[in-house]
């Protein structure tokens, strides 16, 4: 049997310029000669379906719902992502620029991805930005590492279970007046890290070559880069809506 890999991409709003490099580079460097197959939520007419580009109608929620809905929006089509090995998500201004292997990318005998977050490598613990409210669901006391909400994935099915469990957390907090504090990010790092113990063996922790933010400079060789989006698009006001 043949590996197949789904890749998940958001880009409401003014986020669908990004997607054509997105989608070039993972094609040249991305996990070559595996069939992968891309899933684009968007409410742009300007992505075109092809035969591994499956267009996906997504509204456009506002801010923070267009990211904070991620979970909800993955379980949409969770049916059909259940025939993947392995699903991925990575932030819309992502791009590939070095190659990366499918070992590379989602380690030997793991079953979820994770990514050592740029800011936070050589920051004391003290210093995450977790979700401190006791009463929020996406709560750590102690954690172990911090990690972006911008690349996540793992076994399929492993990866919509934990979607699941994150989008009700996600549907407890508002009912009880609560987002967190860096919304869908809060939340991923609330699972990875309240049950470290439990999944430390089968996760594969990539360091932050693989969101490598374009600009910077830290000690690490470049595979992905995420793109300043205050240069590619006009970013005034996509966090100031607050819709439902
Ligand atoms: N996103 C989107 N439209 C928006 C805002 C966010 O499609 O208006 C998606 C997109 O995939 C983006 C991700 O949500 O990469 C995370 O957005 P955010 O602005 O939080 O990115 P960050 O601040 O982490 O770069």
């Amino acid at each position: 049997m043949t590996m197949k890999i789904g890749i998940l991409y958001i880009c409401t709003g003014k986020y669908y310029s990004f997607w054509e490099d997105f989608y070039n580079s993972s094609e040249k460097y991305f996990l070559s000669g595996i069939e992968k197959k891309y899933f684009v939520f968007t409410d742009s007419t300007k992505i075109i379906k092809s035969h591994n580009v499956e267009i996906i109608h997504q509204d456009n929620l506002g801010w923070p719902f267009n990211t904070l809905y991620r979970y909800r929006m993955f379980l949409r089509i969770g049916g059909e992502l259940k025939n993947f090995d392995y699903i991925i998500f990575l932030n819309a201004n992502c791009k590939f620029i070095d190659y990366i292997s499918l070992t590379d990318f989602f380690g030997l005998n793991k079953n979820l991805v994770a990514c050592i977050h740029p800011g936070f490598f050589n920051k004391d613990k003290s210093e995450f930005t977790y979700e401190k409210r006791k009463k929020s669901k996406a709560f750590i006391e102690n954690g172990y590492y911090y990690f972006p909400g911008g690349i996540m994935g793992g076994d399929a099915n492993i990866f919509l279970n934990i979607c699941k469990s994150l989008n009700y957390d996600i549907e407890y907090d508002l009912n009880n007046g609560i987002i967190a504090i860096w919304h869908d990010e809060s939340y991923w790092n609330a699972h990875l890290n309240n049950n470290y113990q439990e999944i430390k063996d089968d996760l594969h922790i990539l360091s932050p070559s693989y969101l490598y933010p374009e600009g910077w400079s830290i000690p690490f060789e470049k595979k992905v880069i995420l793109r300043d989006k205050s240069k590619y698009i006009d970013i005034k006001g996509i966090k100031e809506t607050h819709q439902k």
